[in-house]
């Protein structure tokens, strides 16, 4: 059977020539005569792997010196609790509500301190990024955090907000190295693994060093990043594969020209499709123009039947994993760094076809 176009949020498509390196190494690694995965994490073997990984999202993120890069475990979703447990002081954050995945971050922060969301588009099933008003944020906040690229409603930030000396948190799960950051605008990073670096199971954290080391006291040893930057990353047993198959999308990425060329890349192919969108007499976008997301895109037809028949269809013809999530409902195509341009534009062909077949 032939590879699909994968349209999946997450765990999403992952570059074909890192899979056929990864199979090729599978059983038996260089001359090591074993798998990766069987590997110990203290063999000279694995580390030189680890410090590869390390070293690729550095150069490819253009990462400072004072900034710590962890491989961590438990998802993003622990990092709704490690940020707070771990940068609160006066435990008090600002908080953006733009989302499924912020109302998740809030409300484990709120676990330990006072949150206040200074800005909410719930009003509009969050189709669209909240202006924000600097006399709204709080002057005490030991940080701020906005969740950069929404995987549900498929709206992105295109400007950060100006918080001054309070420390700019982000959720980059699914946007990280899809476009070119500046890392010093924040204070710390997070990203789960299963959609732009690689399987599920990792979860990459990039801290400002001062932000380390004045974690609650209630914190455990395993959430207290202090743990982590002090062991690098080695504390116990990391995800070790998944870091492996990790540095195989860093390197797949660098050779195709690093987080710049990816970016043009992933305009254009957003781009195909929004254009397709905004012509189209069937399909709709949902998300406001100015706050369209480059990795998911949500549409509709604004009938739910022909919703279902086009994702059925769609499944059919190979295109899979295109059905909307349901608080958003209709479609949402997830095109994450490893979706071909082709995946993209043979896409808009079957929803050409499809509009056509049923006028
Ligand atoms: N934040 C965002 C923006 C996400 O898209 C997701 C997962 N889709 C999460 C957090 C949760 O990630 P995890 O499943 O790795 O905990």
């Amino acid at each position: 059977m032939e590879r699909v176009y994968n349209f999946s949020a997450g765990p999403a498509n992952l570059p074909v020539p890192v899979l056929e390196k990864a199979a090729k190494e599978l059983v038996n690694y260089g001359e090591a005569g074993m798998s990766v995965m069987e590997m110990s994490h203290r063999s000279k073997m694995y580390i030189d792997i680890f410090d590869q990984a390390k070293n690729l999202l550095i150069e490819l993120m253009n990462i400072p010196d004072n900034y710590k890069v962890l491989f961590l475990q438990g998802g993003a979703s622990t990092q709704f609790a490690m940020v707070p447990l771990n940068l609160f002081k006066n435990k008090k954050a600002d908080y953006v509500n733009t989302g499924e995945w912020s109302k998740k971050a809030i409300a484990e922060a709120k676990r330990y301190g006072t949150i206040n969301v200074v800005a909410s588009s719930e009003d509009k099933i969050f189709s669209y990024i909240p202006e924000l008003d600097s006399s709204t944020f709080s002057s005490d906040a030991d940080y701020f955090h906005i969740t950069l690229n929404n995987t549900i409603y498929g709206t992105r930030y295109t400007e950060l907000p100006d918080t001054g000396n309070i420390p700019l948190v982000t959720d980059m799960s699914s946007n990280i190295l899809s476009e070119v950051i500046d890392i010093n605008k924040f204070g710390l990073i997070y990203a789960g693994a299963q959609k732009n670096i690689g399987p599920a199971g990792v979860a990459v954290v990039i801290i400002r060093e001062d932000l380390v080391g004045s974690a609650l006291d209630i914190t455990p040893t395993m959430l207290n990043y202090k743990t982590h930057v002090g062991n690098d990353s080695m504390f116990n047993t990391p995800p070790t594969y998944g870091i492996y198959v990790a540095k195989l999308v860093f390197e797949w990425l660098k050779d195709l020209g690093g987080v710049p060329a990816i970016q043009k890349i992933n305009e254009h192919k957003a781009g195909l499709l929004y254009e397709y969108l905004d012509n189209s007499n069937m399909f709709k976008g949902t998300v406001a123009t100015k706050d369209r997301s480059l990795m998911n895109i949500p549409f509709v037809t604004g009938n739910d039947e022909l919703d279902n028949q086009f994702v059925k269809e769609a499944e059919k013809a190979g295109f899979v994993n295109l059905k909307g999530h349901r608080s958003v409902g209709g479609m949402r195509a997830s095109i994450y760094n490893p979706m071909p341009v082709e995946g993209v534009t043979k896409l808009i062909e079957f929803m050409k076809k499809f509009e056509i077949d049923n006028k």
